[in-house]
């Protein structure tokens, strides 16, 4: 018997399609012979009976495809009832961003603290000018406030700590997190962002989490306070992001996620100085390929031992 697993050519945006058979473990000694694949358009999606994947195409029901993976842990532009009715397992990458998404945002919070992001924009200009964006401060002390306190909530949050910085965070179920002093219920998320100098969201997209940052969360925020996206754009309320760091409702924003991406050229963002943009990139990662490769190599094994797939989300 054979199973054989696609790799989509869209996963190319984060590693190459060809590099995966030589990162990814497939059982041995086993009855089942795993073949690994690189899908494009000359490859028939009906050969297939798993794909590994960044982008959906609807063309994945049409198949009769058993399996899934997404090598993004955020799983929002899948449609889950589609694929359950299907009988389509749907699998993510959850469990590898937290070391460097962490630092990325560490990586936001100095500079932010420090004004690098303007001393390098001067840099570019052959500027010397010794003008501070802000008045300059060191993290520790200040507080950050974490929105998710998951993989990526959690990276943020020991390297905060290792900063010595103030960390509280929101979650559903209030319970204790390691490197979080306090932890909210997500009823009292105006109270939790409102006493900190940064709030980062590290939470899914969702029907609830959509549009959780709009102009009384802004608005609930200090004027001296830093908004930090890694989650997904739609979380956010882009234009009222944007009327409150032009107009010093808050005093900046580091963005990794957009509402729409690429982001447009004629978005207001890339010209606001108070602003950090990074191209959907927090999570990159050099070893990127071999983590998901990881995962996906645990679901293979669990399957021949007729157990649940890693990181099932349908
Ligand atoms: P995770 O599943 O480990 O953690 C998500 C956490 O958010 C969970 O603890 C969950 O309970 C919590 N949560 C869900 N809805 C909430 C709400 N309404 N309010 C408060 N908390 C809520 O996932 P993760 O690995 O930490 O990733 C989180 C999200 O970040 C992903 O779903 C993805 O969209 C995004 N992400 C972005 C990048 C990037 O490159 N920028 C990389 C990885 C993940």
């Amino acid at each position: 018997m054979t199973f054989t697993l696609g790799v989509h050519e869209s996963v190319e945006v984060v590693f190459s399609p060809e590099s995966f058979p030589d990162v990814l473990d497939v059982p041995e000694e086993s009855a089942v012979e795993t073949r690994i694949v690189a899908h494009d358009d000359a490859t028939a999606l009906d050969d297939l009976d798993a794909i590994v994947t960044f982008a959906y195409d609807e063309a994945f029901l049409d198949a009769d495809l058993e399996w899934i993976h997404s090598i993004q842990t955020g799983v929002d532009r899948f449609p889950f009832s589609d694929l359950e009715a299907a009988g389509v397992a749907l699998t993510s990458s959850t469990g590898i961003h937290g070391d460097a998404v962490g630092d990325t945002v560490a990586g936001y919070m100095l500079s932010f603290a420090r004004g690098l992001h303007v001393y390098r924009d001067a840099q570019v200009d052959g500027r010397w000018d010794r003008t501070p964006p802000a008045p300059p401060f060191s993290l520790a002390g200040e507080r950050l406030c974490l929105v998710g306190l998951g993989v990526l909530g959690r990276g943020i949050a020991a390297r905060a700590a290792g900063l010595g910085m103030d960390v509280v965070g929101v979650r559903r179920t209030p319970t204790p997190v390691a490197n979080v002093d306090e932890v909210y219920g997500r009823d009292r998320l105006a109270e939790a962002i409102g006493g900190a100098r940064f709030v980062a969201l590290a939470l899914p997209l969702t029907p609830e989490s959509e549009g959780l940052i709009g102009p009384a969360e802004l608005d609930a925020m200090r004027e001296d306070a830093y908004l930090i996206n890694v989650a997904r754009g739609p979380v956010v309320d882009e234009e009222a992001l944007i009327e409150a760091v032009s107009n010093g409702t808050i005093a900046g924003a580091a963005l990794d996620v957009f509402e729409t991406e690429p982001l447009p050229e004629t978005s207001p963002l890339w010209d606001l100085q108070n602003v950090i943009l990074t191209p959907h990139v927090a999570a990159a990662h050099r070893e990127y390929a071999a983590r998901v490769a990881a995962i996906v190599g645990e679901s293979l094994r669990r399957r021949e031992r007729g157990e649940e797939l890693a990181n099932r989300v349908v």
